[in-house]
């Protein structure tokens, strides 16, 4: 990974926009140049672009859509930037949330509308911290199916692809412009391409445990969850550019990640009403505060796992879910007719159980009784028959990144833009604060899509003027 002065480089093409990545980001970035008649090309490392998308549920929050005008929701730019602050405690750059949030809604309207991608409103339940439903995802609640539709999009728009091609260094000329990039062939071969803007959506550095060992150092013993080919390349040319970075300690974890199953658990389980105990039967956390967060407090207990209790209204919601489906298929969920029969088939001791439940059953009828401080007040307690799944804290993936203005350039540490050089998704820093609490459920593929739509748009523009 190296920045290398350009000095008079002749690069083996030129394309107008080169896009690094082709996950969420850089298809919707892709997508946006297209539109405009300029052909964009996305340079993607794997054979298939995949990425953390395509291993995501797939859930894009956005607000003002046709989709929620439809299901009768009201929602606009305010109330998802309130709600994207609040669970940030503050530390969130407002300029930056209100201009993702004010592209999300059309974004997602032109995404639909434009190239046929196949959304829905999730219904039925709120992300903790969510005030409206508003995430928007392929039927199946699989990312798979979004970055597959991306991708068909993609080539229907006549986009170039280059798979198999890993971007190893820029070249940048004495103005600091970028002019190229050199990629690396799996068989080591080596090839330049010249460019007239750039756009880094190679996500962050989830998958390189050198820099979770240095930026969070809590998940550097973790599962990391997200794709392994994010190894931390827009960072680490960052560094070498003097580009500015924002929260890089900055990351979504996850709490509840059947063990040793390997499969998420849908965090609704929890908002709507189960709990989170650990080998002790005892709850240790605040299930409301968002799914983020647990994987860390999960990590933190005996043998580093908890157990989701819940009944069969919830694991009804949990069949929605095709991870869940593979999870029950894979016998990661255990049933029990009674309190009794749970302890013993999740090897829980039964009285600190029982107690457990019967508490939480307390709480519903007082919504500040828990001195964890969730209410209670608002689900039914849980009923036999019971269901529990042995689950594990995750890393899914990192939020910190590049430093970017609304336009999706990317800044240097004196405040100035680089001219032609962007960052979306996972590139860009988030809009998480600076840690795993600020993680508002949606915010990864949130600035996937509107930083990608933000980044294609502006990159197109400079281009044609
Ligand atoms: C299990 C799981 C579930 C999730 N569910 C959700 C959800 O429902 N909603 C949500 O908002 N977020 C979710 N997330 C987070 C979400 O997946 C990411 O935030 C989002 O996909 C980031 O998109 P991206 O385009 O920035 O990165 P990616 O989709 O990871 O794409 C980056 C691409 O860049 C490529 N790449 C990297 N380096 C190079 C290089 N040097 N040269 C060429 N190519 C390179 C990679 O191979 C990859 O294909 C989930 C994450 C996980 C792990």
């Amino acid at each position: 990974m190296a920045v290398i002065p350009s000095q008079n480089s002749t690069f083996d093409i030129t394309v107008p926009v080169a896009i690094v990545g082709g996950g969420a980001a850089g298809m919707v970035a892709a997508l946006s140049v297209a539109d405009t008649g300029i052909t964009p090309l996305i340079l993607e490392r794997d054979a298939i672009p995949s990425g953390s998308t395509g291993l995501s549920s797939g859930m894009v929050p956005a607000c003002g859509s046709k989709i929620q005008a439809a299901e009768g929701i009201e929602d606009n730019v305010k109330i998802l930037s309130q709600d994207i602050s609040q669970k940030a405690h503050g530390e969130v750059d407002m300029a930056m949330v209100e201009a993702v949030c004010a592209v999300s809604g059309p974004a997602i309207d032109w995404l639909v509308d434009s190239h046929a991608i196949e959304l829905t409103l999730v219904s039925g339940f709120l992300y903790p911290g969510h005030s409206r439903l508003r995430m928007h995802a392929p039927p199946s609640r699989q990312g798979v199916d979004l970055i597959g539709g991306l991708t068909v999009a993609a080539e229907r728009a006549g986009v170039d692809v280059m798979t198999e091609a890993r971007v190893v260094d820029l070249y940048i000329s004495e103005q600091g412009d970028i002019e190229g990039i050199g990629i690396e062939r799996p068989d080591g071969a080596q090839e330049t391409i010249g460019c007239q803007a750039l756009i880094l959506a190679c996500n962050g550095y989830g998958g390189n445990p050198d820099l979770v060992a240095r930026y969070i150092p809590e998940m550097a013993t973790a599962n990391y969850f997200g794709h392994s080919g994010n190894q931390g390349d827009a960072i680490l040319w960052g560094a070498e550019l003097g580009a500015a970075t924002s929260y890089l300690g900055s990351y979504q974890g996850h709490g509840s990640v059947a063990h040793p199953h390997g499969i998420l658990i849908t965090w609704a389980l929890m908002t709507e009403g189960g709990i989170l105990v650990n080998a002790a039967g005892q709850r240790f956390t605040n299930e409301h505060e968002g799914y983020s967060e647990q994987a860390r407090r999960v990590l933190a207990e005996q043998d580093s796992l908890a157990w989701d209790i819940y009944d069969q209204r919830l694991h009804e919601l949990g069949l929605q879910f095709e991870d869940y489906v593979q999870a029950e298929k894979m016998g990661a969920v255990k049933t029990a007719a009674n309190i009794e029969e749970l302890a013993k088939v999740l090897g829980l001791p039964e009285v600190a159980l029982a107690q457990t439940l019967a508490d939480c059953r307390r709480y519903t009828k007082d919504p500040s009784s828990d001195p964890l401080g969730r209410d209670f007040s608002t689900k039914p307690p849980l009923e036999p028959p019971f269901f529990g799944i042995k689950v594990t804290g995750s890393l899914f993936h990192t939020q910190g990144g590049l430093t970017v203005d609304t336009e999706a350039r990317v800044l240097r540490q004196d405040g100035s833009a680089f001219g032609n050089l962007f960052a979306a998704g996972g590139a860009a820093a988030g809009l998480s604060g600076p840690a795993d609490w600020g993680y508002l459920s949606g915010n990864g593929l949130l600035t996937a899509v509107a930083l990608g739509r933000i980044a294609g748009l502006a990159a197109a523009k400079l281009i044609q003027a």
